[in-house]
């Protein structure tokens, strides 16, 4: 039976560590705080939202929601998310995305400015993830599964990864981070020939994918850590989610793995502080 890699303990020394930092930057005068900037209300973002505000409370850590109407026109977001920006008191914004179809989201996107750009909006963030300028923050996803492979000090240097999945948002920043950390990556995708034995072939095994259960036994061997991206409707049991792994299938293969729920997604929110927290001491050069 495989160790399951769970979220929980991650989060909980994440917390304890947040708590501390939190408080030392009160006792300078300086209140660490996540702008969320939200447009319209769709059941997801509130959904993320609630979470966040939940996690930003646990650790001390302020926010504010700035909420614009679905028809909010181009000229005024724009003006919004500049002011947003400028604002002193925020250290770190969120912005949920896709933004409604009439606004230039990529042009929004540019407007965050990278020291506060938590979640890697803006291309610049991802430019700095890419050259290992550790001042661009990379999405929260990414950051969530090193953060888990440090918490259960699995070792990175000189191993084998396959990442399965090229998106911006995972598969291309999750690959950058674990080169940061001497692993030999390999980056797959829809278009990868053979890709069971590719798998296989990995020490440790992510999968970003987005197609539920796709990663059975016939992906993996013996002795493999596989971390599991992906958040998917479960097919097999209405109104629960699943991961991008058969974890039926694939667990009695592997040594350790990240369980869905429970596992990497569970991790996400906290990472967002930890960034939150970051920008606000590199902000006051601390
Ligand atoms: P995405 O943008 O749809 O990218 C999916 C990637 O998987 C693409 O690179 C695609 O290849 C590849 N792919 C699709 N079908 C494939 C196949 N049959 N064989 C091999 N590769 C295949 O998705 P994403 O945003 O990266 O998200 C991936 C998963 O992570 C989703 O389940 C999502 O819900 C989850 N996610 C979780 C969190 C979290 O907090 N845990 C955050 C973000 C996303 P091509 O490039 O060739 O199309």
């Amino acid at each position: 039976m495989a160790e399951s890699l769970k979220g929980k303990a991650v989060v909980d020394a994440m917390k304890a560590d947040l708590t501390q930092r939190v408080e030392a930057l009160k006792a300078r005068g300086i209140t660490p705080k996540l702008g969320i900037i939200r447009v319209g209300a769709r059941p997801d973002d509130l959904f993320y939202e609630g979470g966040a505000k939940k996690t930003c409370d646990s650790i001390g850590l302020a926010y504010q929601v700035f909420e614009y109407p679905e028809d909010v026109s181009q000229e005024a977001f724009e003006q919004a998310v500049l002011e947003v920006g400028a604002n002193k008191e925020i250290n770190g914004i969120l912005m949920f995305a896709p933004l409604p179809k009439h606004l230039d989201e990529k042009k929004i996107r540019s407007l965050i400015p990278v020291e506060k750009d938590v979640d890697c909006m803006n291309l610049g963030s991802a430019g700095k993830v890419f050259a290992d300028d550790q001042t661009g923050f990379p999405p929260c996803t990414p950051t969530a599964c090193m953060d888990m492979l440090k918490f259960y000090n699995i070792p990175l240097k000189g191993k084998k990864v396959v990442v399965v999945g090229r998106s911006l948002v995972v598969g291309k920043p999750v690959a950058m981070l674990l080169m940061r950390e001497h692993a030999t990556i390999t980056i797959c995708h829809s278009r990868t020939e053979n890709l069971p034995e590719v798998c296989a072939g990995a020490d440790i095994l992510v999968a970003a994918i987005g197609k539920a259960k796709m990663i059975d036994s016939s992906y993996v061997k013996p002795g493999q850590i596989v971390i599991d991206v992906g958040i998917n409707a479960d097919p097999d049991n209405p109104g629960k989610y699943c991961g991008d792994v058969d974890f039926a299938s694939v667990e009695p293969v592997v040594e350790k793995i990240t369980p869905v729920p429970g596992g990497v997604g569970s991790v996400t929110t906290i990472v967002l502080c930890k960034h939150t927290v970051m920008a606000c001491e590199m902000q006051h050069n601390l």
